[in-house]
């Protein structure tokens, strides 16, 4: 697919947004920033945005996204998967490096980096693999992708945990010279293995499906806090999912120690009960936890315990997924309902409010991340990178509208609350009226 986006240099009045952080104001977005805010005039030639009833939200942030390309260009490419970003209010993502080949090198870093520049929809970012084909026994090349064009700065083996301790250690060291990052995928190979494919407890029993245990996660967080304390490094644990894992992750801020988390919409609204009917959509890595869990994480996700919500979004071709439940591959889309997720579950339950909404789902994710020009607050001079969302819109999900190529779509059929309108990179829209512009 190539883009043809020819609106760089259209100027955008969006009329009577709710900013969050400044109120109900005009905003106009020219050459990359935003040039006014308050009650202004339409310059000439403005495409003018009627923002009526709408929130203006700093454009949203994913820390965790599986674009598959290169070497799964059935389930995903670079350009499907910054499309599907854009339709979901993203303006910047990180390229998980479980592709094939694997992101261990400056070239393969920069090879997804310049994918993600040609599609021209999200900044693309690459995350770096923290061992050599993702293979736990060697570091990868991580001061030469940092130092490449792609200026890598997350790491992670994630789909596997690093689960060397003293590896973990190392990487850890080695990336505090650049102020990096290592994402822990949290799984204790032996008290989860690769089989393990279903919360274990009552259900997992009863469905004679391989269980895995919530202290499979929380032993991981529990050792990496304190091997981040220990070499002073940032650690952030991916897709937490277990109330354990938050106590350790709450004890861990309150000492001081360099640790950031992330939370999956999924892991904030679905529960393993999904999987009685043993739909392979609901299986997920780690897998989809009981009701006090969930609860747990929206607590956690409020007092900002968690950081971030990171989408997990993991497409899938139909025949990786639709398999015996054991046997289909893990995971789920997430980028284009995120936000409404957000709005529907933590919104509603816990009265996450818009500023809080932006951080979780911005301004935390690009620092987290290093990224300066994202998750910036919506005032003049700042860049244009904006999501207009409809709160009150009902939007039921239908997996076949997806801009994804797969359809391993989790919310197919619910209703969920609020609509992304509108998506704005730099200033130049990358969707309108709700369609992405390419
Ligand atoms: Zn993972």
């Amino acid at each position: 697919m190539t883009t043809t986006n020819d609106n760089t240099n259209q100027t955008y009045l969006i009329r009577g947004a709710d900013i969050v952080g400044a109120g109900r104001h005009d905003m106009v977005l020219q050459d990359g920033v935003i040039t006014q805010l308050g009650q202004v005039d339409a310059p000439s030639g403005a495409v003018v945005v009627d923002a009526d009833g709408l929130v203006a939200l700093p454009g949203l942030v994913d820390l965790h996204t599986h674009l598959r390309e290169p070497g799964r260009e059935d389930a995903e490419t670079v350009a499907t998967g910054s499309a599907a970003a854009a339709a979901g209010g993203f303006t910047a993502l990180l390229a998980m490096a479980n592709t094939n080949p694997v992101t261990d090198t400056a070239e393969a870093a920069e090879h997804v980096y310049d994918l993600g520049q040609r599609a021209g929809l999200v900044d693309v970012h690459p995350v770096g693999a923290v061992t050599k084909g993702l293979a736990g026994e060697e570091l990868a090349e991580l001061g030469l992708m940092h130092r490449s064009r792609a200026a890598v700065r997350v790491f992670s083996d994630d789909g596997k945990c690093v689960h060397d301790a003293r590896l973990m250690r190392r990487a850890l060291e080695y990336v505090r010279a650049f102020d990096g990052v290592i994402s822990q995928h949290s799984q204790d190979p032996r008290l989860a293995d690769g089989q393990a494919c279903c919360h274990e407890g009552e259900l997992s029993g009863r469905l004679g499906l391989p269980g895995w245990p919530v202290v499979a996660e929380e032993v991981i967080v529990a050792r990496d806090v304190m091997l981040a304390r220990h070499t002073g490094s940032r650690v952030h644990v991916a897709h937490v999912s277990t109330a354990g894992s938050v106590e350790v992750i709450r004890w861990a801020k309150a000492q001081g120690i360099k640790v950031t988390a992330e939370v999956t919409p999924h892991h904030l609204m679905l529960t393993t009960d999904l999987l009685a009917d043993y739909d392979p959509t609901f299986k997920v890595n780690p897998p989809l936890r009981p009701d006090k869990h969930v609860r747990a994480l929206r607590t956690a996700l409020v007092d900002g315990t968690i950081d971030a919500v990171a989408t997990d979004h993991a497409p899938h071709a139909r025949h990786d997924k639709e398999h015996a439940f054991a046997e289909a591959a893990f995971g789920m889309l997430g980028l284009e309902q995120a936000l409404q997720v957000v709005n529907t579950v933590s919104r509603v339950d816990d009265g996450l409010d818009w500023a809080a909404v932006a951080d979780r789902t911005s301004a935390a994710p690009a620092r987290i991340a290093g990224l300066g020009d994202q998750g910036r607050p919506l005032q003049v001079g700042e860049p244009g990178n904006i999501t207009l969302f409809d709160p009150d819109a009902r939007a039921v999900v239908d997996a076949a509208a997806s801009h994804s190529l797969s359809r391993n779509n989790p919310w197919h059929g619910h209703t969920l609350r609020g609509q992304v309108v509108a998506t704005f990179l730099r200033s130049r829209a990358t969707v309108l009226d709700g369609k992405v512009i390419s």
